[in-house]
């Protein structure tokens, strides 16, 4: 029986461990948090749980193949819920948007607000659906070792009509002209990591994502779809250690021999590495074993990271969804605040999300539970003042936009960001997403999912192939634990 260590558990992790111990490796995942599920932790406080990081789930295809893997389905594990509207959008003037779940209906509204805007959308989502499509069956859940992975005639045929090489921002301008509907297709592109001027207009299928596929929740949050991973896993013969924080990955000849923590060994014939992937390189292997130097990373484009306040709240709060986005701000000047010229932004966009409004588990009766998010760079400075300073700005415009005041109801407060995010989870830059969808970070130009001077190391998760988000970090660990067994199969 082969062992393998497996670092981290976040999604990734967890699906590379399933995996590997379903094709029966002795399979143990190291986390150096408490609990379990890496940057979709939850905690809970006054009767409130609050889900840590994501909170928009995205691509139930994804979620559904990987279960159907091991002959299980979501329905096993957790009850899923259709959002409708799938989000609620906070304009200059007063403007809202609600964005239906149904597509006719989300004709009709692009329609009410741009001449044509509805035949529009089914033009761009038709394309958009193709491009998934593609993507899914010829891009993502490739290794991105080589080029030749993408030498598929028909893949190669369409590549066109994939439109690699034009930007995002170009692209939707060709089909709408209306600010409010720019937004819309922009921000999956730029809450998940990247400008859209940099971005190639290949990542339009996270729009069809988000539009033609639904917005839909776990009921009990996103611990739920963790929880069920992790109970999945534990079934296959997976064994977990927490609190247990690897400091240092053995190598001799070029080869893995396991990891140490607290000055114990763990022997392994090959090791996955789901923690940040610059952590990995640069503080567990020693400098000969490292394929990318200091250069090499302060060069990358990072995601946004996040400042974000988990708020209870012993009131009901009208006027808002479950998920909101607050674009009442310049859309552009926070774009330039976070990747242009990263400092913290003047006017900031923001996003709140309200589970309680789907989900009473998750606050008292009668309160609501809030999750507010800033997108910013990475690599700023953060302190307590500068967290309070943006906590009064957002929630005072909250209250003016939502037309209620709930301040002084805020009966639980706790803030995160980058200084968390190093400590809690050795985030480079305190990265939220890890690299941003740019073109020379795509696919073959990711940090490697294998490691170039140790055979049998293999990386998984947002800064490694496909990128970031809980669908890609999904995808992430089903690959690198088939690079895994290929190399222990000896192919
Ligand atoms: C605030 C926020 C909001 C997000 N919102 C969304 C969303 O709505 N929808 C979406 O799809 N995606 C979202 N994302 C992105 C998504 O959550 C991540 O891409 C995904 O969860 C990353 O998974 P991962 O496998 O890369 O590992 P991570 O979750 O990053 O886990 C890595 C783990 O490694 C552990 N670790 C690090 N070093 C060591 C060590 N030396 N020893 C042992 N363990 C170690 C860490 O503690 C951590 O648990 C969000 C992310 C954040 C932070």
């Amino acid at each position: 029986m082969k062992r393998i260590a497996v670092i981290g558990s976040g999604f990734s992790s967890l699906a590379a461990a399933s995996v590997l111990a379903a094709k029966g490796c002795r399979v143990t995942v190291y986390e150096k948090n408490k609990t379990l599920g890496g940057r979709a932790r939850t905690f809970s406080a006054d009767g409130f749980t609050f889900d840590m990081g994501p909170s928009w789930y995205w691509m139930p295809d994804v979620f559904d193949s990987y279960f159907d893997l091991f002959g299980k389905k979501i329905s096993d594990y957790y009850e899923l819920k259709l959002l409708d509207p799938s989000y609620r959008v906070f304009f200059e003037d007063n403007n809202v948007l609600h964005v239906p779940a149904s597509l006719d209906a989300l004709y009709g509204l692009f329609d009410s607000i741009e001449k044509n805007g509805g035949v529009r959308l089914k033009q761009f989502l038709r394309e958009a659906a193709y491009k998934y499509e593609v993507g899914m069956q010829n891009l993502v859940y490739k290794p991105g070792q080589s080029l030749v992975e993408f030498l598929d005639r028909d893949f190669l045929k369409g590549l066109f009509r994939m439109h690699v090489l034009q930007s995002f921002h170009r692209y939707v301008r060709k089909y709408f002209k209306d600010p409010k509907l720019i937004r819309i297709m922009e921000f999956p592109v730029l809450f998940l990591g990247g400008m859209p001027r940099n971005t190639p207009a290949l990542y339009s299928l996270m729009s069809y994502a988000g539009l033609s596929l639904g917005t839909w929740y776990p009921m009990g949050g996103m611990s739920k779809v963790i929880a069920a991973m992790v109970t999945l896993a534990s079934s296959l013969g997976v064994e977990f250690q927490t609190d247990v924080e690897i400091s240092k990955i053995a190598v001799r000849d070029n080869l893995t021999r396991g990891v140490h923590c607290n000055g114990q060994f763990f022997a392994a014939d090959a090791v996955v590495a789901g923690a940040d992937y610059h952590h990995v390189e640069q503080n567990l292997l020693a400098p000969e074993y490292r394929t990318y130097d200091p250069k090499y990373w302060s060069s990358r484009v990072m995601a946004p990271s996040s400042l974000i306040f988990y708020l209870g709240v012993n009131k009901k709060i009208n006027n808002l969804q479950h998920h909101n986005l607050f674009f009442d701000e310049d859309f552009d000047s926070h774009i330039q605040d976070i990747y242009g010229q990263p400092r913290w932004p003047n006017k900031p966009l923001f996003y709140v999300c309200c589970p309680s409004k789907t989900d009473p588990t998750v606050a008292p009766r009668g309160s609501e539970n809030l999750f507010v998010l800033i997108p910013i760079a990475a690599g700023l400075n953060d302190d307590e003042e500068i967290r309070h300073k943006y906590f009064e700005l957002v929630i005072t415009r909250l209250e003016k936009l939502i037309g209620q005041q709930f301040k002084d109801n805020i009966i639980f407060q706790r803030s995160y960001c980058l200084k968390d995010f190093k400590k809690d989870y050795h985030a480079f830059k305190g990265n939220a997403y890890g690299l941003a969808n740019t073109l020379k970070q795509t696919a073959v130009f990711k940090p490697s999912m294998r490691s170039k001077k140790v055979e049998n190391l293999f990386f998984s998760g947002q800064l490694t192939v496909p990128g970031p988000g809980v669908p890609p970090s999904l995808i992430s660990g089903q690959v690198a634990a088939r690079q895994a067994l290929n190399y222990l199969n000896g192919d």
